[in-house]
């Protein structure tokens, strides 16, 4: 789950990372209200979850009252890339000497944490990483020992960090750590941390990605998860208690199981077509879940055939043919779509489904002829 910039500063500042006060508002009255309290000049920014909100206009300093109400004006309501400004923060406007990037987040791959700094920030990352790769320093860190003080001054100086800035630097780096480990998150980036012309170091900006899996100890994650924005057919999927993530392909997928859901994304691809989506029922196929599943996926105006594909396991085959019956007759499905039945009961299952079966419904017992049916009957890649 990703935080907005407000909700991640205060994120930071529950672990002691130094973040400007401010405020969020909803209408520029309540924009102007809080600057008065935090004093000129304040910072206006859009809060949206997506980056580059500096270029698109959605953050500005305003000196006094009628540019912080003009500036809140022409900021609520914008459009940056596809996302409707709702809020923006106010905090007190930071005097920048010099723009600073850090963040720490997994490296799946090396079964580490991975810590990035670097003196070249305010930049997308991605621009210094192809530019000047070797102005980003990054430092593997073993989560079972942790990340010292050696190593966070380590990374300032080898970061060329400006000397003056390098002691509170190295301290923001430590918190950050902690916010990072003991926060649950499996991203927090800072872009800019900034060298201010007084001396301190803190951060202007703030990207969190919670573990979304840590949710359970973090019953005060519920106020994050009611604002957080997620794209139409994840809202509904979410409703419908079903794991989905949306995907940029053609091939909607039904699966119960991640793993089965996974492999069936990989045959999808295999055969020459790409997932709409991943979508994991779960352990059984009840024709609630299997309904709600429909509906997500053909609401998906991309998806143009779907491929079920359900191991019967503890449920049995005719229970799940049973649950894609009933779940048939209650969505209005508009594309073609193919069932792969196997597993427990598998013959009984695919005997009830061929009551179902027609030009649009098509049962076929293995995985990779079925998973070719939905390509050629989605057309292929177009
Ligand atoms: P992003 O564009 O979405 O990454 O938003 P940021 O919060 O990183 O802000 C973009 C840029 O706006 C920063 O790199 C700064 O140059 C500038 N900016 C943000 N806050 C302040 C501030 O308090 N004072 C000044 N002078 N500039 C700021
Ligand atoms: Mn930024």
């Amino acid at each position: 789950m990703d935080l907005f910039e407000y909700q991640g500063k205060q994120y930071f500042a529950r672990f002691g990372v130094p973040v400007s006060p401010g405020g969020i508002a909803t209408t520029p009255d309540e924009v102007v209200e809080l600057a008065e309290g935090l004093g000129y000049p304040v910072v206006v920014k859009a809060q949206v979850q997506v980056g580059g909100r500096g270029k698109a206009g959605g953050i500005k300093l305003a000196g006094d009252a009628q540019q912080a109400r003009a500036h809140a004006a022409s900021i609520l309501g914008m459009d940056i890339r596809g996302h409707v400004v709702r809020r923006v923060w106010v905090e007190h406007a930071s005097d920048i000497e010099r723009e600073y990037y850090a963040s720490f987040t997994l490296d799946r791959g090396a079964k580490d944490h991975l810590a990035m700094v670097s003196a070249k920030g305010g930049v997308e990352i991605e621009q210094v990483a192809a530019d000047d790769p070797d102005a980003i320093v990054r430092l593997h860190i073993d989560p079972y020992v942790g990340f010292s003080q050696a190593q966070a001054d380590q990374l300032v100086a080898e970061a060329e960090l400006d000397q003056q800035a390098r002691p509170e630097a190295a301290q923001v780096l430590l918190s950050l750590y902690r916010c990072f480990t003991e926060g649950d998150a499996d991203l927090v980036e800072v872009n800019p941390l900034v060298l201010t012309t007084d001396g301190r170091v803190h951060a202007l900006d703030a990207k969190v990605t919670l573990d979304d899996n840590a949710a359970f100890r973090h019953p005060e994650w519920e106020e994050y998860a009611a604002t957080t924005e997620l794209d139409e057919r994840e809202r509904r999927a979410r409703q419908a208690g079903l794991q989905y993530v949306g995907l940029d392909g053609f091939v909607g997928i039904i699966a119960n199981g991640a793993g089965l859901a996974m492999s069936t994304c990989d045959v999808v691809n295999q055969v020459g077509g790409r997932p709409a989506n991943f979508l994991d029922i779960g352990g059984g196929a009840s024709a609630e879940v299997m309904a709600g599943a429909l509906e997500v996926i053909s609401s998906d105006t991309s998806v143009r055939s779907i491929f079920i594909n359900i191991f019967g396991g503890i449920t049995r085959g005719e229970d799940i043919a049973n649950g894609i019956v009933t779940a048939l007759a209650r969505v209005d499905i508009k594309v073609p779509m193919v069932v792969r039945l196997d597993g427990t009961n598998a013959d009984q299952g695919r005997e009830i489904l061929r009551t179902v079966e027609s030009e649009m419904v098509i049962s076929s017992p293995n995985m990779m002829d079925a998973a070719r049916r939905a390509v050629e009957l989605a057309g292929g890649e177009k």
